[in-house]
């Protein structure tokens, strides 16, 4: 019984006008109650309070990064604490984006979540492998390790959800097969059974990333250890609409 929860990550796109309109089309959308999916746009970091004023109180809002400690004198950072203060309830931690152009490491990852939590956020944390990472056979042991540095720093996993993203599949249109998606998926969970608890493994929400679509959404919505979608270029389309009903 764990609820689908679909993710909308907006990366750095969008103006003013293009986010109202956006947040238009959510509003008017007809989809399942939030019992039966639970909906989370993330907008850059600017358009947080916009979003998050004009939004329906059904769906939610989450940043897209935060500071790895307390704020303080980091420059060009934005601390959980402020966005705790702003009543943002989710934030996305550790996505390929930042782990590749900004070389986050996977124990600077694991330091964030853990912080984030503490401060009350909920952390939608990322992992995945890279094309030459699964070319060379090595998917598990790195998504693994991705998760293990999580784990090593997290008590409490009610507030965690694991978006497993293949680097390879991230705006390419090269969408992970429905039996890949399951796969890993299925040994993740096995991983959190083995490592932390059944409980965790059995409660936790793992979901898809990586050109997610109307079109691909439901075959991959279908497979047992999918519980939901972390959604980039289509989740500033009104084709989002799709995939938040695609386990329905
Ligand atoms: P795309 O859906 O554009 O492939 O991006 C996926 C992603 O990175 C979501 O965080």
């Amino acid at each position: 019984a764990r609820k689908f929860f679909v993710g909308g990550n907006w990366k750095c796109n969008g103006t003013t006008e293009e986010v109202k309109k956006i947040v238009t089309t959510l509003n008017e959308a007809e989809v399942p109650s939030e019992d039966v999916v639970e909906v989370v746009v993330s907008p850059p970091f600017v358009f947080l309070t916009l979003v998050k004023s004009l939004l329906r109180s059904d769906f939610h809002v989450a940043a897209q990064n935060c500071w790895v400690r307390k704020g303080g004198a980091f420059t060009g950072e934005v601390s959980a604490e402020m966005l705790v203060n702003l009543g943002i309830p989710w934030v996305i931690i550790g996505h390929s984006e930042r782990r590749s152009l900004l070389s986050e490491s996977n124990e600077f990852v694991g330091d964030k979540v853990a912080y984030a939590l503490s401060q009350g956020l909920k952390v939608i944390a990322c992992i995945g492998e890279t094309l030459e990472q699964r070319e060379s056979g090595s998917t598990m042991a790195v998504v693994a390790a991705q998760t293990k540095a999580i784990a090593d720093k997290v008590t409490n996993w009610s507030n965690v959800v694991l978006a497993y993203e293949p680097v390879w599949a991230i705006g390419t249109g090269k969408v992970a097969t429905p039996a890949q998606a399951q796969e890993v998926h299925c040994e993740l969970r096995k991983w959190l059974h083995d490592n932390v608890s059944a409980e965790v493994a059995a409660s936790t929400r793992i979901i898809y990333g990586g050109s997610v679509n109307g079109g691909n959404c439901k075959e991959l919505a279908a497979q047992a250890d999918v519980d939901g979608f972390l959604v980039g270029g289509a989740s500033l389309k009104p084709e989002f609409i799709d995939i938040i009903k695609a386990a329905t």
